[in-house]
């Protein structure tokens, strides 16, 4: 990949009904899913009452054999919810970073929750300003924040859990899979009714184990088995006898985030009954198809490791092209502090990436990419190949050309950061130094995905916002850009223009 994108947050929470302490498991669900977010993370577990908290910043941490105990016995407990985060909303700075690590919690008047969530508010001004009702002087630092004290405005209301959430689904515009915890050690997850995000369920096998994850790696990490993925608004409470699913909203559609498969999430991972990896493949063997003539002037494949390595085996398996594995990555290079430099990017991309030029020395490459989304750091690979002698360098990208922000929680904020769209595909082409983009067409990256075209968000590369509010927001902020306007991706700015004009 070459742009450095980030998702919101991966959401992993668990109870254990051995009433043995449930936080290694939700230690090791994070440390399986920290590719979701790594600006911060944060484990909440319930006891008698009490909820215990540990939130800190970047990865989650190795844990010496010397500290396990204190560790089990700052979080003690059977049930608890855990959260790995990168901001796509709010400030920052390190304090506003520690106060926004998930998982939050609100309370009053003895009811207590605490959320893990994963996605982003698009209605945040006007969830604001309600909350601001009950809760005078509220400020957040996460949406997860707007949710949470959504929820319990509800629950003070006098409603269940299942009546609060659905309130939620409806009074909430945006992506939001959570999963939470009440004062009382109830356990329970909730999709948006477009299910935009992940989550899935899983148990042990002697049913004493249930868990929600954003995926399926961080269950197969504790030897739990997948049971399902939460349908667009749904509502799951878990009780000793295992999940009791309900259906609350359905409005007939749902919009899973596509760019989870070309992207986002881990290889391995499962979606319903494919693998991401088996789903990358498709989407080489495709782009093969779509672009005969280009294959038939390339000598070799090459891929930019690792999200490029699984579509590079189908446009081998497809093409019969030798897959050249000239790129490597240095394995132990994880210096983040360089890796976020701009400026430092040719560096970055020579101290990540080992190519072996006398593999590729005047030969016409294809390369597969996941998806350009700036374009800077793409450029600066195909000029690494240039540098190395490759005769002429073909992009093969799996992901369809971006012209649209992503307003449910991936770090494209704006109209001006995408250079899709800015420019047509030749433009890009141009631009970059590449002799070709050729870009993978939705038809294909839908039918390789196996859903059908209204079962998909495809709002980034189409247009179509799944929710009403995000494609006024999208217009809006697009009319802007077209004259000219600075762009701030702060949506609540937008919302609040949009409101009051
Ligand atoms: S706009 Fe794009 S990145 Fe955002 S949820 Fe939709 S498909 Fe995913």
């Amino acid at each position: 990949m070459g742009d450095q994108l980030r998702i919101a947050c991966g959401v992993f929470a668990a109870i254990n009904y051995e009433d043995q302490p449930v936080f290694p498991y939700i230690y090791w669900g994070l440390r399986a899913q920290n590719h979701r977010g790594h600006q911060s993370h944060g484990f909440l577990t319930y006891s008698d009452g009490k909820f215990h908290v540990h939130r800190s910043l970047d990865l989650v941490p190795k844990i010496k054999t010397s500290a396990i105990h204190e560790w089990f016995g700052r979080l003690p407990g059977h049930v608890g919810v855990g959260n790995v985060r990168y901001t796509t909303s709010g400030k920052t700075d390190e304090e506003s970073l520690i106060k926004g690590t998930q998982p939050v919690t609100a309370s009053k008047d003895g009811l207590k929750l605490a959320i893990s969530f994963n996605g982003n508010v698009v209605n945040t001004f006007q969830l604001r300003k309600e909350i601001n009702v009950e809760f005078p002087g509220f400020s957040y630092e996460c949406d997860a924040d707007l949710i949470c004290y959504k929820l319990l405005i509800e629950r003070l209301k006098g409603h269940d859990l299942a009546s609060v959430a659905k309130t939620c689904m409806k009074e909430v515009d945006g992506a939001f899979s959570v999963a939470g915890v009440t004062q009382d050690g109830e356990f329970f997850a909730f999709k948006d009714p477009h299910g935009i995000r992940p989550l899935c369920a899983g148990h042990s096998k002697n049913d004493s184990i249930f868990a929600f994850s954003s995926e399926t790696v961080s269950l197969d990490i504790n030897g739990l088995e997948r049971d399902f993925e939460l349908q667009p608004g749904e509502f799951v409470k878990v009780s000793k006898n295992g999940f009791e699913r309900q259906r609350l909203v359905d409005n007939g559609r749902k919009a899973f985030c596509a760019f989870e498969f070309a992207y986002f999430a881990r290889p391995d991972s499962r979606f319903d009954d494919k693998y991401v990896y088996e789903i990358r493949e498709e989407f080489g063997r495709t782009l093969v198809r779509e672009n005969p003539d280009v294959v038939r002037n390339a000598d070799m494949i090459l891929s930019v490791p690792e999200t490029g390595d699984d579509s590079a085996l189908g446009v081998h398996e497809e093409s019969g092209l030798r897959w050249e594995r000239a790129s490597r990555r240095h394995r132990y290079v994880t210096e983040r502090a360089f890796l976020l430099l701009n400026k430092d990017r040719q560096s970055t991309i020579d101290r990540k990436i080992n190519i072996l030029a006398p593999k590729i020395n005047g030969k016409r490459v294809i390369v597969t990419e996941d998806s350009i989304v700036r374009g800077d750091t793409t450029k600066v690979i195909v000029e690494k190949l240039r540098r190395m002698g490759a005769r002429k360098v073909y992009l093969f990208v799996t992901f369809p050309r971006i012209v649209g922000p992503c307003l449910y929680g991936i770090d494209m904020a704006t109209y001006g950061q995408l250079i899709g769209s800015k420019h047509k595909t030749e433009e890009i082409a141009e631009i970059i130094k590449a002799d070709a983009v050729c870009y993978q067409s939705i038809e294909g990256l839908v039918n390789a995905i196996g859903f059908t075209r209204d079962q998909l968000c495809l709002a980034c590369v189409t247009g179509e916002y799944p929710t009403p509010l995000a494609q006024k927001i999208a217009d809006v902020m697009k009319k802007k850009f077209l004259e000219g306007h600075e762009e701030t991706g702060r949506l609540y700015e937008i919302e609040d223009a949009i409101q009051s004009s």
